[in-house]
């Protein structure tokens, strides 16, 4: 039976409250509206941003919504002036909006874009707006994706159409996690060939800069992690040497900068921790050394003392890899079909749906890279 034009009742993982389990609940999706997408969610990651907004940035504002934003589904029905999408295909959602019409889609030099949730409301991570409900409560849009639902509602300048023989339970990746990481290495650090490179943090972010890193010819790759048992995995995406700071009284910024005469060129903060965000810029050599913020928090001030910048360094951040999300997404769909990036080794647990709260569980422990969730049936 056609569910076009009705409220789809299906199930969603709701986060009712700042740090408490989410709850599978069944939920109203509205049909979408003009230049809206309904999409089947098929599989998600989870990945710490929605932890942070779970647990560490608890903006009060940001509840009850639907959490998950690193999906991968297929397209369920269509809004008036839909053209580009048809039921059938298969689709990443998108956090970031490509509007292709505002002056930042316009510039080459970003990804931000005018539309959006993320406009004005980075500090809620939810739009004003949601085609949710539960239990007669507007329920929001988390990163104004929700990929913790069995259907979700999206405009489509947040919609990337992807390769139909792509595999869902891997591209989703593509989502966040993966573009963030190796994004951050190639477009905003830009990387060079022959350099030295240290990422702080080993989750997929990191282990994605890890293996961006490589790709864009680094020859040294120093993987910094406080749990020693992420350095295998570091290892399969080409980090060439690994540094416990537990494992050194001294600043880690000093153990770095004795190992590399001076300091790294590049170093990625995938952490979210705004102290490793200082330590990754003052681990770079002065003169040239970038340093790249790609951990999300917005919870304290991030500090060093001006002679670090004045000393020729310099420190930027990135947001979803610098991709424009709708062409990027694709592009490095294509790239995992041609084997040019790697997915499937960041997936150490698959689980379903209503598992979500293990998978959690297993994030804030450290005990996985990637979870993929099972969401509906293709
Ligand atoms: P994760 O929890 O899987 O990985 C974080 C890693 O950091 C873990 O391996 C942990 O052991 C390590 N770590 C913790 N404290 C450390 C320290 N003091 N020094 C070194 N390593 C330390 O998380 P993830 O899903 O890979 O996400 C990483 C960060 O990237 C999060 O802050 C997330 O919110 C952020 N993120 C940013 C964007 C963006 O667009 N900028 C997008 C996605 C995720
Ligand atoms: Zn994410």
């Amino acid at each position: 039976m056609s569910l076009l034009g009705i409220v789809i009742k299906c199930k969603a993982a709701v986060a009712w409250e700042p740090n408490k389990p989410l709850v599978i609940e069944e939920i109203e999706v509205a049909p979408p509206q003009a230049n809206e997408v309904r999409i089947k969610i098929v599989a998600t990651g989870v990945c710490h941003t929605d932890l942070y907004h779970l647990f560490e940035g608890m903006h009060k504002d940001g509840f009850p919504a639907v959490l998950g934003h690193e999906g991968a589904g297929i397209v369920e029905s269509v809004g008036p002036g839909v053209i580009e999408f048809q039921p059938g295909d298969k689709v990443i959602p998108l956090f970031i909006y490509q509007c292709r019409e505002c002056r930042f889609c316009k510039s080459p030099k970003t990804n931000q874009c005018e539309k959006g949730w993320a406009a004005d409301r980075y500090d809620v991570m939810a739009s004003a707006e949601s085609r949710f409900t539960c239990k007669g409560k507007k329920i929001l849009q988390f990163m104004g994706t929700s990929t913790f639902s069995e259907y979700t509602v999206v405009n489509q300048m947040a919609v990337a159409k992807i390769d139909p023989t792509a595999p869902l339970d891997k591209v989703c990746l593509l989502g966040c996690g993966v573009c963030t990481g190796y994004g951050a290495a190639v477009n905003t650090a830009k990387v060079e060939p022959g350099s030295t490179c240290a990422v702080f943090g080993l989750g997929a972010v990191g282990l994605a800069a890890v293996m961006g890193c490589k790709a864009a010819g680094a020859k040294k790759i120093i993987a910094v992690d406080i749990n020693p048992e992420k350095f295998e995995k570091a290892k399969v995406f080409g980090a060439t040497d690994f540094l416990n700071p537990k494992d050194h009284s001294k600043p880690i910024s000093q153990v770095l900068s004795k190992m590399t005469n001076g300091g790294v060129d590049f170093s990625l903060e995938c952490v979210g921790n705004v102290g490793v965000m200082r330590s990754a810029l003052e681990s770079c050599v002065k003169g040239w050394g970038v340093s790249v913020l790609v951990g999300w928090t917005d919870l304290y001030d991030v500090a060093t003392r001006p002679i670090q910048l004045i000393a020729g360094r310099t420190w930027k951040g990135s947001l979803f890899g610098g991709f424009k999300s709708k062409d990027g997404v694709p592009q490095m769909v294509k790239a995992y079909l041609d084997k040019k990036v790697k997915l499937d080794e960041f997936v150490t647990h698959n689980m379903t749906l209503a598992q979500v709260n293990d998978a959690i569980e297993l994030m804030k422990h450290g005990e996985c890279i990637r979870t993929v969730l099972s969401v509906s049936p293709q």
